[in-house]
């Protein structure tokens, strides 16, 4: 039966055309203002909202109610309540009270707070964030929140990231003052992300401890095809990933999530799932949502979808594109070249403030990606390098080079502007090549940021593009407020600024190896690793940027970092310990049983006769004999290394930086002997599915 998609969509969220059917007009007035002023809601508010929401969850299937947050753990956090409340007469009523939407008291002992929470007050608490809707999710009614301590550190993602939409916000106010701006009462952050993902066939998957474990294969030969023949992007899809594709919309248009494309990506069993933006707190909240929905729609297609950025080995890792841009309430894209050249000198001046970000906080983007699984892909030929550095395209940059340098741009007709310089009518969209090696992309009207990790929380990214613009333009606004000769303080500033920063654009092949010895000439930061980047989130520049916009405090900091390191710490560890328990238990003793297999073939055929060719035996008993050797070897150097990595006591950085140099590298050493006995260990014995198996057999 065909689906009214209009009809489907948002039909589990209590959104705005909700709230205005179904609460009393004053109240709906009152909620909205609350909303903008960003007040704490007064009680007789919350009880009337509370009381509509409850009814409206009730018809829609809802028995419970939550408040859905998220905390560090990187995934969402919830708790159910059922409605219910005892009668006298032995009954039960459903209720919802304002004070159950408005604050939730969790414990808050089992999450990670990074030495933030003192263990004899394990309370936290939740505040509802009545600027993302609430929605219905497995019969229970969910509410976006905050979560804090109860002293008021945060505790999670989504309170720094509202605090930054705010920073940037009000910042950007101030430089559209400068333009002379009356209509526009705020500017918000939109952003839409990407989504990459891999499915695999779920009994494969189940059949692999280091995809339950680690979501990750630790191990596995290069299949015959990988994809050198680029035919699975863009290829036509499945009808058994049709069938999940076709399913996940219709899940997500439900809960109001704007999924727009779907496509193959580069690699077997890699797809991906763009929606149309959406304000930035709506959008992160909705990826988090994605990608909860993609894993439950797989089982049910009894697939696994993996959002690890790096599954497999030799084949393109998944990442998230996080598409950025600034928006007047009026909807006017503050990134998009205008039609005029006065909307174009507004344009250059943001487009500059993201620049100089960029260029001065390029270490806070490489933090905002820093995982141990990212790790694995970054830098690697697929995915963008490690160092940040931005795309503009052809034109945009010989604009930028004609405006630093004073002269004549003549690759389209130019007028000259009496804010001395030289602007034009308007951009051409830029027609060059896209640049896909680029981490950090303009795409005609937006910033592409490509180095997340498929798995991450879009939070970290937004609130470092949030905050690094917002200063830049605290600076520009700070310069330009009150001068006297407007048009030439603005065309003196764009120019100091192109030249000072310029060094952040590159427009070449980010992948090659020649780049990365030309980063190093312009001084780029280049942050191999996650350790190597980390400790920088608290260099003195960045403390001072967190609390001089209210993003952070010093506290929140010092535990954000700490957790990280504890993050990647167990992470390697828990990879560790899978990779020898899979070795010991599993691969040792069927490699070792096929030897035995083909020694005692040797044995036969000689007892037959002595002159029988055992040539192909006896090569292979003797090349996985010594392997055997090799990986028990190894798997001991592994467990050593793991020990001594547990015994590090002089905190998580040193822990960190260990886990690297050591445990990973002791890990790398034995998947090259295990995936050599893949190679050459019979189909029937070896124990786990293979890459083959798992990519191509769906
Ligand atoms: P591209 O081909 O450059 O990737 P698309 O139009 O396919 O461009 O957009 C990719 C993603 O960028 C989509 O999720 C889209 O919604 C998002 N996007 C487009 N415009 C904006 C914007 N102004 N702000 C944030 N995200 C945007
Ligand atoms: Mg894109």
């Amino acid at each position: 039966m065909a689906i009214k998609v209009p009809e489907i969509f948002g039909s589990l969220v209590f959104n705005d055309e909700i709230m205005r059917e179904r609460l009393p007009k004053d109240i709906y007035k009152s909620l909205h203002k609350t909303i903008e002023a960003g007040k704490q809601l007064d009680s007789a508010v919350a009880n009337s909202v509370a009381a509509a929401m409850k009814d409206w969850a009730l018809e829609n299937g809802a028995t419970h109610y939550t408040h859905w947050f998220q905390p560090m753990t990187g995934i969402t956090a919830e708790k159910h309540d059922s409605f219910i409340s005892p009668t006298s007469d032995g009954r039960v009523i459903m209720e919802f009270s304002g004070k159950e939407l408005i604050k939730g008291e969790p414990d808050a002992s089992s999450f990670p707070s990074g030495g933030l929470r003192s263990t004899f007050e394990a309370r936290g608490y939740t505040a509802w964030d009545p600027t993302s809707y609430a929605f219905i999710k497995d019969g229970s009614l969910c509410i976006p929140c905050v979560f804090c301590s109860y002293g008021g550190e945060v505790l999670d993602k989504k309170t720094p990231l509202l605090r930054s939409i705010e920073a940037v916000g009000e910042q950007a106010m101030r430089v559209l003052g400068l333009f002379g701006n009356t209509g526009v009462r705020r500017v918000v952050t939109t952003v839409g992300p990407e989504q990459e993902y891999f499915l695999v066939d779920k009994a494969l998957f189940e059949a692999r401890k280091d995809l339950i474990f680690c979501g990750r294969t630790l191990f596995g030969a290069r299949p015959p095809k990988g994809q050198e023949m680029d035919d699975h992007y863009f290829g036509a899809i499945k009808p058994r990933i049709a069938g999940f594709m076709k399913e996940l919309d219709e899940e997500l248009w439900k809960l109001g999530i704007l999924s727009k494309t779907k496509h193959n990506e580069a690699a077997p069993a890699q797809h991906e799932m763009a929606p149309i933006f959406t304000t930035a707190n709506l959008a992160v909240d909705q990826n988090q949502l994605t990608m909860e929905v993609m894993k439950n729609v797989a089982l049910r297609h009894d697939l696994v979808c993996l959002l690890h950025e790096k599954p497999f080995h030799g084949v393109n890792g998944s990442g998230k594109h996080n598409n950025w841009s600034l928006s007047t309430d009026t909807g006017v894209n503050l990134l998009a070249p205008g039609k005029t050249p006065y909307e174009n000198a507004q344009f250059l001046l943001f487009l500059c403030a993201v620049i100089k970000a960029v260029d001065e906080h390029q270490d806070l983007l490489r933090i905002s990606v820093a995982t141990a699984g990212n790790d694995h892909r970054l830098g690697a030929h697929e995915a963008p390098p490690a160092i940040v550095s931005m795309f503009l395209g052809d034109e945009l940059t010989a604009i930028l080079e004609a405006l630093e340098t004073g002269e004549v741009y003549n690759g389209v007709e130019r007028v000259k502007m009496d804010i001395g310089v030289h602007v034009l009518p308007s951009f051409p969209k830029d027609t060059t090549d896209r640049n896909r090696t680029s981490p950090f992309a303009f795409t005609g009207n937006k910033f592409e940021f490509r180095m997340l990790g498929s798995s991450l929380s879009t939070a970290e990214s937004n609130i470092v593009l949030n905050t690094i613009v917002a200063e830049t333009l605290r600076q520009f606004a700070d310069e330009l407020e009150g001068v006297e000769d407007f048009t030439g303080a603005l065309g003196d500033l764009i120019r100091r600024t192109i030249k000072a920063h310029k060094r952040i654009i590159f427009n070449g092949d980010g992948y090659a190896d020649a780049w990365q010895e030309e980063a190093a000439r312009r001084g780029l930061c280049n942050y191999k690793t996650t350790p190597d980047a980390l400790p920088h989130f608290v260099d003195r520049k960045n403390i001072e940027l967190f609390t001089r916009h209210h993003v952070f405090t010093e506290t929140e900091m010092h535990s954000r970092l700490e957790i990280l390191l504890e993050t990647y710490a167990k992470t390697i560890n828990i990879e560790a310990l899978t990779f020898i328990d899979m070795v010991k238990r599993d691969i040792l003793p069927a490699v070792s049983d096929f030897s035995a297999s083909l020694a005692s073939a040797v044995t036969a055929k000689r007892a037959v006769s002595p002159a029988l060719a055992c040539s192909y035996e006896s090569a292979l008993v003797e090349r996985i004999s010594a392997l055997t050797d090799s990986a028990y070897a190894a798997v001991g150097r592994l467990e050593t290394a793991l020990a001594a990595a547990k015994a590090i006591n002089d905190g998580a950085l040193a822990a960190a930086i260990y886990y690297r140099d050591a445990v990973l590298a002791e890990m790398s050493a034995l998947r090259t002997v295990i995936d050599e006995l893949e190679t050459m260990t019979a189909d029937e014995y070896w124990p786990y599915p293979t890459y083959a198996d798992l990519m191509f057999r769906i």
